[in-house]
């Protein structure tokens, strides 16, 4: 209901902001309406001056004896953050990504820090872990915004990538990417579900596509049919969004598996139901 709410919120945002341009345009219409069509001018558009763009190259940094580019801190504020979305399902190897982008970025001499939800205590919290077993260290917290405190603000600013995964658990995604791209000059690299097991958005993750320069939708493969598979299946019949799980409570599935799961998942919980009834009627 949160993600739903925050969308309706997102939308009348939306809604409000599209008579921002028309005003803003309107005087040049009227200059534009008041010529021939013949003689149609450029409107006195504000033009931005070329050197208010920090050319990456330009900026402060030193060529480090193993030829990596080492920047200070101002620098690193300076540079234009990104953003980078990986989703997907269950097993679909969005952790397996996350730490693969990450070790690349360490492997190219930039410092980095991964960050996942304290929630998720199957593998210890000192350590992220994929499924198949690849492991790095990591920060367990319950929301992002304790991160820069914790890591240390001297140690943040000496950061260039942040990884986050299991995004779905974080309640403050939204401004915390924001943030570390916009004004910190960091590059967040961010994987999480995009659904849950009814397929309804997860979390903030969704929430935080449009700030994001590239988003990767992985799939796993159907545990019913092989074909690939996009949605999550539970197995289990707990009805709350956060059931924190591994095989033995979820499946990947394909969307005829996921479909045909569901119903026969409601049909058994209706026969499970109505034997309760009939205990408690006894
Ligand atoms: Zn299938």
């Amino acid at each position: 209901m949160l993600a739903i709410s925050r969308m309706k919120a997102l939308i009348s945002t939306h809604c409000i902001s599209k008579t921002t341009p028309l005003s803003l345009f309107s005087s040049a219409s009227k200059s534009i309406r008041s010529y021939p069509p013949t003689q149609f001018r450029t409107p006195n558009l504000v033009r931005l001056k070329p050197n208010t763009f920090v050319p990456y190259a330009s900026l402060s940094s030193e060529i480090a004896p193993n030829g990596a580019v080492e920047m200070d801190a101002a620098s690193r504020r300076q540079r234009s953050g990104e953003i980078h979305v990986i989703v997907g399902p269950m097993f679909a190897g969005k952790t397996t990504t996350l730490l693969r982008r990450i070790q690349s970025e360490k492997g190219d001499g930039s410092n980095v820090a991964v960050i996942k939800s304290n929630k998720d205590t199957r593998y210890g919290l000192d350590s992220i872990v994929t499924h198949d077993g690849v492991r790095l260290p990591c920060w367990a917290l319950p929301n992002l915004s304790s991160f820069k405190q914790k890591f240390g603000l001297d140690a943040y600013e000496q950061l260039d990538v942040i990884g986050i995964d299991e995004a779905q658990f974080f309640e403050d995604l939204y401004d915390f990417c924001r943030e570390a791209a916009d004004h910190d000059g960091k590059k967040v690299i961010v994987a999480g579900l995009d659904g849950d097991y009814l397929r309804r958005s997860f979390g903030s993750v969704l929430d935080i596509i449009p700030l994001a320069d590239s988003v990767t939708k992985l799939t796993s493969r159907c545990e019913l049919c092989g074909k690939p598979a996009f949605f999550t299946l539970r197995k289990t019949e707990e009805m709350q969004t956060e059931v924190i799980g591994g095989a033995d409570v979820y499946m990947p599935v394909c969307r005829q598996h996921y479909v045909s799961g569901q119903v026969a998942i409601q049909a058994a919980r209706v026969v499970l139901e109505s034997q309760v009834e009939c205990r408690s009627c006894a």
